[in-house]
């Protein structure tokens, strides 16, 4: 992955590790698709994802008087993806639905007869779907992951495309920009990402996942405090969760496939907790009195630092969630 303007870029492979691995606070409960417009399919010359995101911030920003970019991910007809803004914001893609959204760009104008989209940029679109509904616990339906057209652009009220509508993500998205059309050509690929993830994902497991408590951890190539940093991974930030693959003389092993290594010295171990009500509410203490100060969805993967009388604090977040709707892993 590289870095640049504050952005990162890499491959659905790297974001599929990023997503799984980043720590969102906030609450999401559906995921957005839209497509640029301009710029489209011209614009792109296959090595200048930084500069087209970098414009679109300054667009959002200078022009629209907005506080970042819009949108948390831009994708590009080659497959690659770009961050946006912070996951710990709201987007600014669709009016009325934004609070508890990400927001996808897919970079092109896939209005009927414009940009045709090339195969890579449909299979990365339905991954990086796949891999949202999997760490926000979120179905795959029409009602978590939704397409600007339904939305009116003046009330913000959802109509399914029947008044005031923009046409975004395009009228030829996927087979059409229809609710029809997202449940017949879109979500049957995203169901079939998730179905082919699932197994794999249970198969294999690390051996436990540890919560970051320094401001910043490095991650090196060994299991040894004078071996190299390891050049194409940032150090870690207080808070992170890592999971790990292996332990060698206090340092854990954090990715499966690479040599990336740091310093138990640094973690906390924190125990994996999907949940299991619909809706959990979180509060600022262990126990019912004390005041409601969030909620997480039905699926959604928890990270859970310390138990007290059957209340669990959701690491770095400082919630607590009563363990009866926890199942743990
Ligand atoms: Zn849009």
């Amino acid at each position: 992955m590289k870095t640049q303007y504050g952005f990162i870029l890499g491959s659905i492979q790297d974001f599929e590790a990023w997503i799984r691995d980043v720590k969102v606070g906030r609450t999401v409960v559906s995921i957005q698709q839209h497509h640029t417009y301009s710029p489209d399919y011209s614009s792109f010359n296959g090595s200048n994802q930084f500069e087209l995101q970098k414009a679109m911030k300054d667009y959002h920003v200078v022009h629209n008087g907005w506080s970042d970019i819009g949108q948390h991910f831009t994708t590009f007809p080659d497959g690659s993806i770009i961050t946006g803004r912070s996951m710990e914001l709201s987007p600014a893609g669709i009016k009325g639905c934004n609070s508890a959204s990400i927001c996808i760009e897919h970079l092109g104008n896939f209005d009927a007869g414009k940009n045709e989209m090339t195969f890579q940029h449909q299979d990365i679109a339905v991954r990086l779907t796949a891999a949202l509904c999997l760490k926000f616990g979120l179905p795959v339906s029409t009602k978590s992951i939704l397409y600007h057209h339904w939305f009116n652009l003046a009330t913000g009220e959802r109509n399914n495309g029947t008044k005031n509508n923009k046409s975004c993500p395009g009228t030829a998205f996927f087979g059409g920009n229809k609710v029809q059309d997202c449940d017949d050509h879109f979500l049957p690929l995203v169901s079939q990402c998730l179905k082919e993830k699932l197994p794999q994902l249970s198969a294999v497991r690390p051996m436990k996942y540890v919560c970051v408590t320094a401001d910043s951890l490095n991650v090196r190539e060994r299991a040894d405090g004078k071996s190299k940093k390891v050049s194409e991974r940032s150090p870690v930030s207080s808070g992170s969760i890592l999971r790990v693959w292996k332990e060698e003389n206090g340092w854990y092993k954090i990715s499966e496939s690479s040599e990336h290594w740091v310093s138990g010295k640094f973690t906390r171990v924190v125990q994996r907790a999907t949940v299991n009500a619909d809706t959990l509410r979180a509060r600022s203490g262990p126990s019912v009195s004390c005041s409601v100060v969030g909620a997480y969805l039905s699926g959604q993967e928890l990270f859970i630092e310390e138990v007290e009388n059957k209340w669990g604090r959701v690491s770095m977040d400082g919630k607590w969630v009563s363990m009866k709707y926890l199942d743990m892993n």
